[in-house]
């Protein structure tokens, strides 16, 4: 397994590929690679014959008072990670190898980025697809991986591809959570000890949810009550947003009228910690 640091050293090990008659997967991270990180680039290890794996921390997807300077970076641990879960290589350029200082050309897009975390972190997605696009087209890979922890940004990309016609079949993956049921995140690492253990209302408040979903509950404005309900109740817990919305076009709904993605933004501290289910009936 190789890490690279410019777009030409990409381009050349995939054209090296492409003329072996190789398939190519590609999973973008933003780095400190944990076991969810992992299931994304075993699966695309078992789907293609080489695997790209992006690791960089993009500027562009973060807001001016967010935690772009302090998100964690371990590129030794993350190479080690990959290397064991199957990569061929890593792509970890510095921001001026992606992002010439006078870029002016971004990917917009209306409708699934704009409510939940587009409500809030009003350039993210904006960010998002604009280096999704490039890493698509400094790739080309055949299938490319993204987790169902950020169902959001999954809808987002799924819609960006189709509308643009990027010819990449876009692989979506399950949640991989801690045992006691937190989702693994990069920024899990911000939290205290006490922290830790309040972050746990998330996925608590996931299962209660998906429970009531189960169970028939039709209304969905009753499930993200009883889940705000449950949030409200830990002292540290500050709620961003809990909505219920469907889950391709991400529009809000008020009946469970599947699929509906069930998804939350919360503050455990000054951390802000996503989750979600969707309910397929
Ligand atoms: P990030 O490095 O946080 O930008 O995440 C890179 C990719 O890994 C995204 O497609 C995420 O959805 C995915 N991912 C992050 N955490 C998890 C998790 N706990 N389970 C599954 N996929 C995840």
């Amino acid at each position: 397994m190789k890490v690279v640091k410019t777009i030409e050293e990409v381009r050349e090990a995939v054209r090296g590929w492409r003329a072996e008659g190789l398939s190519v997967g590609l999973v973008p991270t933003m780095g400190f690679l944990h076991e969810g990180h992992k299931s994304l680039i075993v699966r695309a290890a078992a789907d293609n014959d080489r695997v790209v794996v992006s690791d960089f921390v993009n500027p562009t997807q973060f807001g001016p008072t967010e935690d772009l300077e302090s998100y964690p970076r371990d590129l030794n641990r993350d190479a080690a990670l990959c290397e064991e879960a199957g990569a061929a290589l890593i792509f970890n350029p510095e921001v001026d190898e992606m992002y010439a200082d006078d870029a002016t050309t971004f990917v917009n897009m209306t409708g699934p980025s704009e409510d939940l975390c587009g409500m809030s972190r009003p350039i993210h997605f904006r960010g998002v697809c604009t280096v999704v696009s490039k890493l698509f087209n400094i790739v080309k890979p055949d299938r490319a991986y993204f987790g169902q922890k950020d169902a959001q940004q999954l809808a987002v990309i799924r819609r960006m591809v189709r509308d643009l016609n990027f010819d990449i079949e876009i692989v979506g993956c399950p949640i991989v959570r801690e045992a006691d049921g937190l989702a693994k995140s990069s920024r899990n690492t911000y939290l205290s000890a006490e922290e830790r253990q309040a972050a746990l209302v998330l996925s608590q408040a996931v299962k209660l949810g998906q429970k009531m979903a189960e169970d028939g509950e039709k209304s969905a404005d009753k499930i993200v009550d009883a889940m705000k309900k449950h949030i409200e109740a830990e002292p540290l817990a500050k709620i961003d947003y809990v909505k219920a919305v469907d889950a391709v076009s991400v529009s809000p709904v008020t009946e469970m009228k599947p699929p509906v993605l069930v998804a939350m933004a919360v503050y455990i501290g000054k951390t802000r910690l996503i989750d979600n289910f969707i309910y397929e009936g």
